[in-house]
């Protein structure tokens, strides 16, 4: 609509101008060299415009006869970007599917074509990593460090290399690397974390946790899980260092931090005790008692009331078992307190509320030696012990990474030397336990098994939340 206006205001001027020259009439008249040229004003014109557009329309051909040869160039570059751009989107496709000969073919042509180097080199690391050829994948990730634009992809690169190696020392060093590159990404945060953990490096470890939930690649669940248990290796630092008030300090902020975390519980208790505060003892494993009632914890409440005679200590656990009146283990911690007190009866009410509340190898084993200590029947004893080892396996601390059992928890596991995974729970496969002295509380730099997380998990959160701890 508009052009049309235009078009029909453009006519009437044309319109108007020859008007205006008709009404207007006159001669133009040139005399050059004794050549003369005598003309209407209105020819004359339509001349001027005729040799005007014939001067465009030849200043436009040589422009275009001189600048083909640039122009060829250019269309030429520009189609080699696009086949390069193309190779290099198929590379990345052939990566996502596993073809890895189609990918680092295309990854050849893509940097043949393309003066991308980033881009290629990251596509030329994959491919190689896809043929299994990992020294070549090395040399292309170590070559992207020289760049600041591709230096963290190497990193991660190299990263996931040293993991799958199970070079832990030089991971951690790589990773702390990439961290000072991109302090806040959530991944690397969560690796970054699970190496220290590993190697012993609490403090750095507790620091690194903290950035890693805040980053939410930890769940804060996990996360306050993850720091008691952080808190108590520090806590058994502490006391091999001699620092006792450390120790102690460290298993309480553990304690209060998660009141139902038995290791914690028991490890400041125990060390409550070592300074004489036998009550601040009984009320730490009380209040454990109450959210998780557990067999290390009747141990530890074993020690706290040591000092007391028999009775008095059955009174005692009878006080502890109020805590949580229904549970199994309450019943079996006050059978276990009768049977030292050789209150027979009392052991075999309790001892027969827990059979039928739960059969388990521990009550069977109970039963079997209150039927020696009470009657000295041997006959008896020997059939509850059959029940025993025909009874499903009691729980234990069980490593949610590798299934082993450990005979004491521990913040590393023993066996595979994953951080915080021991949980208490009936073991699915069946593993002989590991001696004491292979499970140490804490440092096992030996382990050989490679660290399973991978970039891009947070090995943090494949750790099951633990429910019987
Ligand atoms: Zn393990």
């Amino acid at each position: 609509m508009t052009r049309a206006i235009w078009f029909i205001i453009k006519v009437a001027i044309v319109v108007a101008i020859a008007v205006w020259l008709a009404n207007h009439p006159g001669t133009l008249a040139i005399n050059w060299q004794g050549y003369v040229v005598e003309t209407g004003i209105g020819i004359a014109i339509l001349i001027g415009v005729a040799a005007l557009a014939a001067g465009i329309v030849l200043y436009r051909l040589a422009r275009a006869i001189l600048g083909a040869p640039r122009n060829y160039g250019r269309y030429r570059r520009s189609r080699r970007r696009e086949r390069g751009y193309q190779a290099l989107t198929r590379g990345m496709v052939a990566v996502a599917a596993g073809d890895a000969t189609t990918a680092r073919k295309m990854a050849r042509k893509a940097d043949g074509l393309l003066n991308e180097p980033p881009l290629t080199m990251l596509l030329s690391a994959q491919a190689a990593q896809l043929q299994g050829d990992d020294r070549a994948a090395k040399e292309y990730f170590t070559a992207m460090l020289d760049r600041p634009e591709t230096a963290f992809l190497g990193l991660r690169g190299l990263l996931t290399q040293s993991l799958k190696a199970g070079d832990r020392v030089e991971a951690l060093q790589l990773a702390r690397r990439a961290q000072s590159l991109q302090p806040n990404t959530p991944w690397l945060l969560g690796t970054l974390y699970d190496l220290e953990a590993r190697s012993g490096e609490w403090a750095a470890a507790e620091g690194t946790l903290q950035q890693a939930v805040q980053a939410g690649a930890i769940n804060p669940d996990d996360g306050r899980r993850h720091r008691a248990t952080l808190l108590l290796e520090r806590s058994f630092e502490a006391e091999r260092r001699g620092r006792s008030d450390s120790a102690l300090s460290h298993a309480q902020a553990a304690h209060d931090l998660l009141s139902g975390f038995v290791p914690a519980a028991a490890r400041a208790a125990r060390l409550q005790m070592a300074i004489g505060k036998h009550k601040n003892a009984a009320k730490t494993i009380e209040r454990c008692w109450r959210v998780n009632p557990h067999p290390d914890l009747t141990s530890a409440y074993r020690e706290v009331v040591s000092s007391y005679d028999p009775m008095t200590r059955v009174k005692l656990f009878e006080k502890l078992r109020n805590h949580a009146p229904n549970d199994v283990e309450s019943l079996l911690a006050v059978a276990r307190a009768a049977l030292d007190a050789q209150l027979w009866g009392e052991a075999r009410a309790h001892l027969t509320k827990a059979l039928e509340m739960r059969p388990s190898r521990r009550v069977f084993q109970l039963l079997a030696e209150l039927e020696r200590a009470e009657r000295q029947d041997e006959e008896a004893a020997r059939a509850w012990l059959a029940q025993a080892a025909n009874a499903p396996a009691d729980a234990a601390w069980t490593c949610s990474a590798c299934n082993a059992v450990s005979p004491s928890w521990g913040g590393l596991c023993g066996h595979c030397g994953a951080f915080d995974s021991l949980e208490w729970k009936t073991p699915t496969v069946s593993m002989s336990l590991m001696s004491p002295e292979s499970a140490p509380a804490a440092i096992t730099h030996q382990v050989t098994e490679p660290v399973t997380g991978q970039p891009g998990v947070a090995p943090g959160g494949q750790i099951a939340p633990q429910g019987a701890t």
